[in-house]
């Protein structure tokens, strides 16, 4: 019978690590069109490493360190690599007071002689920050596929930090799978377009980027239009994402709010796992009609 279909379904989902909470989540999986990707977390390990601090101001170590300083209450995988490399130069790092984060493009924090904020650099370019040195420096990192940040202090770019992050071993596997199973992959990141490119390309999906919070709901809302979207993202800063899609997919060891938000989760942090989710879903419909 119908119920009995989807309960084995549910249970060969777990035996593989694919977790899907309920039977409507099943059904949506089957049918969707398209399957948005977050990046960082997600298409990535999500273990960027610093890889190049550029002073414009101070020393090198100094601007680690305030950036450091800044990020220390963030959650951000970004935040913890530029932590991690602080240690790893055995750096002070200052206290820093009345952290704000700004979802999608930065943190700022008040330290001991002034304001510094850790973030996108198109934001630093929108208040002015940017010269024409900068800008360069910032167009060689990212055509290297690297995230940049600003590091700003009192107003003025005091320098610039690059991070890299591996891609999941399995990641263009998982979205050929899709592309066989006739469903279009679309990487949606609030990352730079330069870097993001560079990474889809390797990777043979489509990308939307430079995405803030609110545009990235809006490219679900849009891409729903074509039919059901599933959008598999780590739940760092995705549960919105996650919860606007038709069907959303926690992946990477995920947060609890990912879990949370989620309708299916893929426990072992497979890629290949979303065409798996879809392909278990096409042949339970087959089974119950
Ligand atoms: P993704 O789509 O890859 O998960 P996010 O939306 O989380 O990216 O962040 C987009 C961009 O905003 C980052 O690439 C970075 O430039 C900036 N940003 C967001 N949070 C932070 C932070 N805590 N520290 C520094 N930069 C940040
Ligand atoms: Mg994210």
């Amino acid at each position: 019978s119908t119920p009995a279909a989807i309960a084995s379904a549910l249970a060969a989902g777990a035996r593989r690590g694919l977790l899907i909470k309920g039977g409507a989540a099943l059904e949506t999986l089957g049918h969707v069109k398209t399957v948005g990707f977050d990046k960082t977390g997600t298409l990535t390990v999500g273990r960027p490493r610093v890889t190049d601090v550029v002073a414009l101001a101070g020393t090198e170590d100094e601007v680690l360190a305030k950036a450091a300083a800044v990020e220390s209450g963030s959650s951000h995988p970004l935040a913890q690599a530029i932590l991690a490399a602080a240690a790893e130069r055995r750096l002070d790092v200052p206290r820093a007071y009345g952290a704000v984060e700004l979802s999608g493009k930065a943190v700022r924090a008040r330290l001991r002689d002034g304001f510094v904020s850790v973030g996108s650099p198109r934001f630093a370019d929108d208040e002015g920050l940017l010269d024409e040195v900068a800008r360069q420096r910032i167009a060689v990192l990212e055509g290297q596929g690297k995230t940049v940040v600003a590091v700003t202090e009192g107003g003025q770019l005091a320098g610039l930090i690059a991070l890299r992050d591996t891609l999941r071993e399995d990641a263009a596997d998982g979205i050929a799978r899709l592309r066989a199973l006739g469903v279009q992959a679309i990487m949606l990141t609030g990352d730079n377009a330069r870097a993001a490119r560079a990474v889809a390309a390797e990777l043979g999906l489509d990308v939307q980027a430079e995405l803030l919070p609110e545009a990235k709901l809006a490219a679900i809302r849009g891409l729903k239009e074509k039919g059901p979207v599933a959008m598999v993202g780590d739940g760092i800063n995705d549960a919105p994402a996650l919860s606007a899609a038709s069907v959303g997919v926690a992946i990477g060891g995920g947060t609890d709010v990912a879990l949370e938000t989620a309708e299916a989760a893929i426990l072992k942090d497979r890629v290949t796992g979303v065409a798996e989710l879809v392909r278990l879903s096409r042949a339970t419909l087959i089974n119950i009609r």
